[in-house]
């Protein structure tokens, strides 16, 4: 089919996932336009954002630097791993599902000396173990935890580790890729050191970078850490305070779509308008599920707006791969689970979805199982 003929008829399919995820029209149309890496536009652009993303961790004059960085979630979490942590530094991880554990396999790929404190991933981290390992490692310099633990949606208290981790005088590092823009998050209040988000998670960018919020104390004390020439955190940051200019090719484009993001975030009533919307997609969605007899996997009580997990129903007609494709072929697209000890499949209540959207959703799984004969 030519790519080109299809596009006036196009009508995507809607992403009930983890990222990337529905955006808006607006947003897609903010990059139909070329920019120079060194235009005016672009470096006042840029400027904006970095300004924006201070202000939306409330630390837009308390100490703060917000660093972009070219790449998925991911090349930001190594950034920071490869980039801030000295050569004789250790890393403690605090580990309950898969972004956990990719956090710990970047420090080790790293040659970096990694512990390790290994949870269920329907339970929350034991904060006394927490505190008693940082008390008998003092080699440990560095934590780190994930917000919103997107593999099964378990909110983490980042907080309350946070207090640990300061009174214990290490540096703290957020994975808040899921949560941040869509939960409410005071970086100075739960001493976090650096913080980590990507373009198209709940602000609802287009994929292309990744952002880090960094304390300035510890971040200025890191040059030449680096492990890394392209994810040299410091090196990024001296480029973009220097000249407002990326070091290499800078997204231009993914740049363009998120400032109008970050326009209808503040259009909605910014990160508590937003928490508002994605409660009421969360709200909706398990009062529908459970209605049709779907078992969440985690108890509610630990469970975020994010995303959450299902369990497979019991019975024998039940496959994921044909509800998955029949879904697929109503154009809601729903996420297979990442839960070890389960299987799972996951629903996404984040992007440019609202309350008609999942009841859209609901009513093509209740079709759908009707269809396989699955009795619930
Ligand atoms: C999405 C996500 C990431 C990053 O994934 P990428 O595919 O590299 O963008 C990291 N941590 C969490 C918690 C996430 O949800």
């Amino acid at each position: 089919m030519n790519p080109l003929k299809a596009m006036p008829g196009w009508k995507d399919k809607i992403l009930f996932t983890p990222g990337p995820l529905t955006t808006s029209r607006t947003v897609k149309q903010a990059l139909l336009r070329d920019l120079g890496s060194r235009d005016t536009e672009f470096i006042e652009t840029v400027r904006f954002i970095r300004r924006r993303l201070l202000e939306l961790g409330h630390v837009g004059d308390a100490g703060y630097e917000a660093v972009l960085m070219q790449g998925s979630g991911t090349f930001g979490i190594e950034a920071v791993v490869s980039s801030t942590i000295p050569p004789d530094g250790k890393l403690l991880v605090i580990i309950n599902g898969a972004y956990g554990h990719r956090i710990a396999k970047i420090a080790s790929i790293l040659k970096i000396g990694v512990v390790k404190l290994e949870y269920p991933e329907d339970s929350c981290p034991d904060l006394e173990q927490i505190e008693e390992t940082l008390k008998h490692d003092p080699a440990i310099t560095h934590v780190a935890v994930v917000h919103c633990e997107t593999t099964t949606g378990i909110m983490n208290p980042v907080g309350e580790i946070g207090g640990i981790v300061h009174r214990a005088g290490r540096v703290y590092f957020v994975d808040a890729m899921s949560s941040f823009g869509a939960v409410p998050m005071d970086l100075a209040r739960c001493h976090i050191d650096y913080l980590v988000s990507s373009a198209n998670k709940c602000i609802e960018g287009v994929p292309g970078f990744s952002f880090i919020l960094a304390r300035k104390e510890p971040f200025l004390k890191t040059e030449g850490y680096a492990r890394s020439l392209s994810l040299d955190l410091f090196g990024q940051w001296k480029g973009l305070e220097s000249n407002g200019q990326f070091r290499f090719t800078p997204p231009t484009h993914a740049i363009l779509a998120f400032q109008q993001a970050l326009l209808e975030l503040e259009a909605e009533g910014g990160v508590e308008g937003r928490a508002a919307r994605y409660q009421k997609n969360y709200q909706t969605l398990t009062a529908g599920m459970s209605g049709m007899g779907f078992q969440e996997y985690l108890p509610r009580d630990r469970q975020g707006y994010i995303i959450t997990s299902y369990l497979y129903p019991e019975h024998p007609k039940f496959s994921f791969e044909e509800f998955y494709r029949r879904l697929n072929q109503r154009d809601q697209v729903i996420y297979p689970g990442k839960v070890s000890n389960a299987n799972c499949f996951r629903i996404g209540n984040i992007g440019r979805i609202f309350e008609a959207d999942i009841r859209t959703l609901l009513a093509a799984i209740r079709e759908v199982i009707d269809e396989m004969g699955v009795v619930l």
